[in-house]
């Protein structure tokens, strides 16, 4: 199959650069996690949303450290 590589699924450009802001996400109208998006240069059309690797959120619903 194709796969069609660094192409604004918008507007169809060649993506070589791209937008990259802060957001927040929010769960329940509260912010829990700092993210990042990534925005095509031409259209300002969301490609990706992923959360920020270099935040540390403290996850309850991790599982917690096997004692004993
Ligand atoms: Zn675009």
């Amino acid at each position: 199959m194709a796969i069609i590589q660094g192409e604004c699924p918008k507007c169809g450009k060649r993506v070589l650069h791209v937008n990259v802001e802060h957001i927040v996400g929010m769960v329940d109208g509260t912010s829990k996690a700092r993210c990042l998006s990534y925005s095509c240069i031409h259209c300002n059309t969301i490609m990706g949303v992923q959360i920020d690797p270099r935040s540390k959120p403290r996850l309850r619903s991790s599982k917690p450290p096997a004692a004993s």
